[in-house]
């Protein structure tokens, strides 16, 4: 078994490259056929969803915008429950089609939150793309447009996410050791 070793934690792997790099392809696939003139903005949440976003944007073939957001919530391996806003959106997004990037959709919350932040410029709609899905760990309704992975409700890092700031460089995604 593949293993890493990040801080005090060691993670074995549970998502190839190859897998990833597979169902990000598929996800940009339907991503051009739905939004095919529709001239989407794309907004990248930082810091998760970086390579996420570089791939599935490379994939994308229709005319776009592409933009970077922040905001955190999230700090070693439990939800501290609090999100802040939605920081650094210099676009004017009133009357467009945004396509929010995430990294994990886990409880649920932190979406719900951008998408209320958003919704007060106006845009016409707002879709999700989310590299992962935690099904069993959402608490609220959140839309689920293009998921790439669904997965347990475990801790996972690599491709983007990080434990306590490593790890987000890993090309595979791992899962804690318990
Ligand atoms: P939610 O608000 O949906 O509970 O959590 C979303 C955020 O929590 C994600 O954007 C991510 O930063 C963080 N998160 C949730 N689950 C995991 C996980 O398994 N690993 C890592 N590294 N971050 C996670």
């Amino acid at each position: 078994m593949k293993t890493v070793q990040l801080l005090d934690r060691e993670f074995a792997l549970s998502i190839p490259s190859e897998t990833i790099q597979k169902e990000v392809k598929r996800v940009a696939g339907q991503i051009n056929e739905e939004l095919e003139g529709k001239n989407p903005i794309f907004l990248c949440v930082l810091n998760g969803a970086f390579m996420f976003a570089s791939d599935l944007l490379r994939n994308i073939t229709i005319p776009c915008e592409v933009s970077f957001v922040k905001l955190s919530s999230y700090s070693g391996i439990m939800s501290t429950g609090t999100v802040k806003e939605v920081i650094g959106l210099n676009e004017d997004i009133q009357g467009r089609t945004i396509v929010v990037i995430e990294d994990i959709i886990d409880t649920g919350l932190t979406i719900e939150k951008i998408m209320n932040s958003l919704q007060r410029f106006h845009p016409a709609e707002i879709k999700i793309a989310s590299l992962l899905l935690k099904p069993e760990a959402l608490q609220v309704n959140v839309p689920q447009d293009y998921i790439a992975i669904k997965i347990p409700n475990q801790f996972i890092v690599g491709y983007g996410l990080d434990y306590n700031g490593y790890g987000r460089n890993l090309t595979d995604i791992y899962t804690v050791i318990e």
